[in-house]
């Protein structure tokens, strides 16, 4: 089995829009199942993904999202962005990036 980080975010319910908590499942780094808020550095040194030095990134996660309203746990697509080792950001996928194409859990921006 595979090994991931995860990083924790605030995600609008796919179903009825109300906010909820997720875990994104992600693979870049150190992938010792290390967690993360948005702002960390990511940590290297273990069963490393990608490259360090790459100064911009963008990462494939996805997350079960279990809304406290409706209840509904919905597999969600996120992308994960990554500036100078850290996480700047993270937001629901919309398509543009295509990690099936690239080959690898990351896409590298600059
Ligand atoms: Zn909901």
């Amino acid at each position: 089995m595979a090994l991931f980080n995860i990083v924790r975010v605030q995600s609008a319910c796919p179903r009825c829009g109300a906010t909820a908590n997720a875990e994104v499942q992600f693979q870049y780094g150190s992938t010792r199942q290390n967690s993360y808020d948005v702002g960390n550095e990511l940590q290297w040194g273990a069963h490393d993904v990608g490259e360090r030095d790459l100064s911009q990134v963008v990462v494939d996660g996805v997350a079960e999202v279990t809304c406290t309203r409706c209840a509904n746990p919905k597999d969600v697509d996120f992308y994960i962005f990554v500036t100078g080792n850290a996480i700047e950001k993270v937001e629901v996928a919309d398509g543009r990036f295509d990690f099936a194409k690239s080959g690898d859990t990351y896409i590298a921006l600059k």
